[in-house]
């Protein structure tokens, strides 16, 4: 399994496609990607499947969150 590789998302706050460097070597992530065209940050949420092999990321659009 390829530990690094770029994954592309679209922002949910402007739908601007961006690439996003994934790095699956660390296991599941919870983390803040900023969007290169609306600057807003984008939730991501990474879970790593062992056992099919498989990385799932999901793009979550909570503006509740305040940094
Ligand atoms: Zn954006």
């Amino acid at each position: 399994m390829k530990e690094q590789f770029s994954q592309r998302i679209t922002c949910p706050h402007c739908g601007h496609h961006i690439h996003i460097a994934v790095d699956a070597s660390e296991g599941d992530q919870d983390y803040y990607e900023e969007c290169s065209a609306c600057c807003n940050p984008i939730h991501l949420n990474m879970h790593i499947d062992y056992a099919s092999n498989k990385l799932e990321l999901h793009v979550d659009s909570d503006d509740e969150q305040i940094f």
